[in-house]
């Protein structure tokens, strides 16, 4: 008797900094998603796939879902709600507390506009008290009838197995849209900026991080040998922003290189000869013909 495939999209949702990029990537085993402690650090949807003999999972990583500031938020918010329509499961991942606000609010309303199954994960158990994580649950279960409510903790790698296991109950029987090896459908290049930009956001002060973006110039292997020359543009507000990035006597810009340059070796399996430059792009975040430069496009 053949074993049932299954497969499914699911999609991974919550406010940031609960641990969204950290979760995928420790179910995918692999550093994609960037994570950082500052909000809003995930731009794009990206794609991951996890696949076992029971199936393939593809992950989709949106980006919190926030009230709209500017064009870049509001293009977010567009695609965070399309996606819950499109997906056969919605991971809804939350702190361990009882207090449900304004945010969460939101996001109910949110879920109660589509079908689609959701579970609750209740992620950073190993932060809080065992108890604290039984009354996170039961206040969370008065608010939205879950499928599924699971505890974790996805930096301690703590009952992910069980969200795997939990996914696969609720896929459909389905083909196998990846091959074994994929883990994810997001150009190289896409990969390499965000490695880069995640650098900036955790090695430059608050402000300017939001206003930066990542361009890849170039990315060539070296014949016969296995480096690859990356050359890269940090994309700024304003011109005090583009000191700060490049700091004294480029000492900053340099940090943010070596730091990125060991994820991307470790990436590519290559050496890597990493030039950063740093650009000033006035409101790129309010102009839609800039979102769609860098690479923000919504499909
Ligand atoms: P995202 O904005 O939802 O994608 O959140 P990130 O994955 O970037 O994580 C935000 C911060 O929370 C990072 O500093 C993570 O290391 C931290 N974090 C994520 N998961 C856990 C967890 O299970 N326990 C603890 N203590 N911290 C976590
Ligand atoms: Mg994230």
């Amino acid at each position: 008797m053949k074993k049932v495939f299954k497969s499914g999209f699911v999609t991974i949702i919550g406010r940031p900094n609960v641990g969204k990029s950290t979760l995928m990537n420790e179910l995918i085993g692999q550093k994609i998603a960037i994570t950082s402690k500052k909000a809003q650090t995930t731009r794009n949807r990206i794609q991951t796939v996890f696949t076992s003999e029971e199936g393939q999972i593809v992950f989709l990583d949106t980006p919190g879902i926030n009230k709209a500031k500017n064009k870049l938020g509001e293009y977010m918010l567009n695609i965070a709600e399309k996606t819950l329509n499109e997906v056969d499961l919605v991971l809804w991942l939350v702190e361990p507390s009882t207090y449900i606000g304004a945010g969460e609010r939101y996001i109910i309303e949110q879920l109660q506009k589509v079908k689609t199954p959701v579970i609750l994960i209740i992620n950073k158990i190993d932060s809080v008290a065992e108890a604290e994580v039984f009354k996170a649950i039961n206040a969370y279960k008065d608010v939205y009838e879950f499928a599924e409510v699971i505890p974790v903790s996805a930096l301690r790698a703590k009952n992910t197995e069980d969200v795997i296991t939990t996914i696969f109950e609720y896929l459909p029987e389905g083909p196998q849209f990846y091959d074994e090896d994929t883990v994810t459908d997001q150009p190289e290049r896409q990969i390499v900026a965000e490695l880069i930009r995640e650098k900036a956001l955790r090695l430059l002060d608050q402000e300017i991080p939001h206003g930066i973006a990542v361009v890849i110039d170039s990315m060539k292997d070296r014949p016969k040998s296995n480096i690859m020359d990356i050359d890269a543009t940090i994309i700024c507000e304003r011109d005090s922003h583009k000191g700060i990035i490049i700091g004294k006597q480029g000492a900053m810009l340099k940090k943010i290189g070596t730091n990125a340059r060991m994820d991307i070796e470790h990436l590519l399996d290559a050496k890597v000869n990493l030039k950063l430059w740093v650009k000033v792009k006035k409101d790129w975040r309010d102009s839609d013909m800039m979102l769609k430069n860098y690479g923000y496009k919504n499909d």
